[in-house]
């Protein structure tokens, strides 16, 4: 079986990226036999959260190369020169595109790498190939829809499979319930859900307001409740100094701290991130709910202060028991519909990893993103995505992730050379003069 320097599972953003970085490295002069593999069957970018007013939170020119290559062919800028959009891009006076025009741009530099990534096949499984007492390469095993198994061998790895849909524990019992659907799966399960007059979203961030802003015009007939812990929905802080800890050399800072300071800085800013929508996007909800009170038609709720205490599945809905955490109070509400908006894991390497568990201990990564293995193990394994609490809250956001590939790209020529190397010393080791005779 051929044996590539390098698959990478996933081609979302962070390993387009790298493969950007690569294929300059190339140009350069350097050669990498690199592969990736991508369970959707074509590129998509978070499709069923493709709302319609949704725009990207980040500056375009955290795109997949300016912040390492300006004058890459796969900046936003040279992409909206592609598309002989540019002057018109230039009069719209904004930082932040549409999340359609970034997910065209993803998708356009996705397009130049079809020949090294295989689209509609799964990662379920790697496995370790050993030569003379060490692992030096991994099998990679997929599945397709129709179930159809294929493997590939590599010599390093880069796992970049983004989030996993966090689902609340008292909703995991009802997982097969068509009812209750993640953010992750939003515009294919509400298309199907026209009917439902009662829905509920549950979360405080920017998936659970622009869902609920969705449902109040998709559904004009429709009642929502917006659930959530808080006392109010608070905007995400993209003030300058606030945002300089998504700079990449920021990721050097949480690096070097010891982990009590990693998990104090990452409390500090949790709300950068999570549950902290824009502020336009709550001034649309006010008016919404100011509106309610001028007409009296108390149409929505904004059920603050609020958890989900159980939920009971019964024919003619789902049964919430609603905690109001100002009473302390409990009560049922029952809807045809709830949406949770509840975030994601970033935690699906170690499943994915699991055979090779023994060799990478606890998947404790370096700065180069590269899991610490036994020294019987060879292949290199990085991780993009996953890495939060080492490298701080940049990780999961497209902020660093030009630069984390050259880090990345540059440590992984450094591994191939290495092992390049290394094979040419053994196949052409003197032989022993008993064998040479
Ligand atoms: C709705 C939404 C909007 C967002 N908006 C922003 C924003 O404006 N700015 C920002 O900085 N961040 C934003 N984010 C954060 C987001 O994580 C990053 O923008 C970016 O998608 C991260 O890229 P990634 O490649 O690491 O992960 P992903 O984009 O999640 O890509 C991972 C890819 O791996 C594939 N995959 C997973 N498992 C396997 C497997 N076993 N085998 C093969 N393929 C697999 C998936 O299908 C997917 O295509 C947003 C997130 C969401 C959910």
């Amino acid at each position: 079986m051929h044996i590539h320097d390098l698959i990478g599972i996933g081609f979302g953003p962070s390993n387009i990226a790298l493969a950007i970085t690569l294929d300059e490295k190339q140009q350069q002069g350097s050669r990498t036999d690199f592969f990736f593999i991508e369970r959707q069957p074509g590129f998509a970018w978070h499709a069923n959260m493709m709302l319609d007013n949704a725009h990207m939170q980040i500056s375009f020119l955290k795109d997949l190369a300016t912040l390492r290559n300006p004058s890459s062919h796969f900046t936003f800028i040279n992409y909206l020169h592609q598309k002989r959009r540019l002057q018109d891009f230039i009069n719209l006076k904004t930082f932040f595109p549409s999340r359609h025009e970034f997910n065209d741009y993803l998708a356009w530099a996705a397009g130049h790498f079809d020949d090294r990534c295989a689209y509609g096949e799964e990662v379920f499984e790697i496995l370790p190939e050993q030569h003379a007492g060490q692992v030096t390469h991994l099998r990679v095993r997929t599945r397709n829809p129709q179930g159809v198994v294929r493997e590939r061998a590599a010599r390093n790895l880069v796992v970049s499979v983004g989030g996993t849909p966090n689902i609340p524990e008292c909703f995991r019992a009802l997982e097969n319930d068509k009812r209750i659907f993640h953010s992750n799966s939003y515009l294919s399960t509400i298309a199907q859900r026209e009917n439902a007059r009662k829905i509920a979203v549950v979360g405080a961030g920017q998936s659970a307001s622009e869902i609920f802003m969705d449902l109040h015009h998709r559904f004009p007939d429709s009642r929502v409740d917006l659930i959530m812990r808080g006392r109010s929905i608070k905007p995400s802080d993209d003030s300058p100094f606030v945002n300089e800890i998504f700079n990449t050399d920021f990721t050097d800072f949480v690096f070097s701290r010891p982990a009590p300071e990693r998990s104090a800085l990452i409390e500090e800013f949790w709300h950068t991130n999570y549950a902290a929508p824009d502020l336009v996007l709550i001034e649309q909800i006010f008016n919404v709910l100011y509106q309610q009170k001028v007409t009296g038609n108390l149409r929505h709720r904004f059920l603050r202060r609020h958890e989900v205490a159980a939920a009971h599945a019964a024919p003619d809905g789902i049964r919430l028991t609603l905690r109001d955490l100002n009473t302390a109070t409990e009560y049922a509400v029952a809807y045809d519909a709830i949406v949770l908006a509840t975030g994601y894991t970033h935690d699906r390497h170690r499943i994915l990893l699991g055979a090779l568990a023994p060799y990478l201990g606890d998947f404790t990564v370096n700065r180069e993103y590269r899991i610490q293995s036994t020294p019987d193990f060879q292949p290199a394994i990085f991780l993009q995505g996953a890495c939060e609490s080492s490298h701080g809250l940049s990780d999961t956001l497209l902020s660093v992730t030009a630069v984390r590939t050259d880090e990345i790209g540059q440590t992984l020529l450094d591994v191939i050379h290495q092992s390049l190397a290394q094979r040419m010393r053994t196949q052409y080791a003197p032989l022993p003069i008993s064998e040479a005779l």
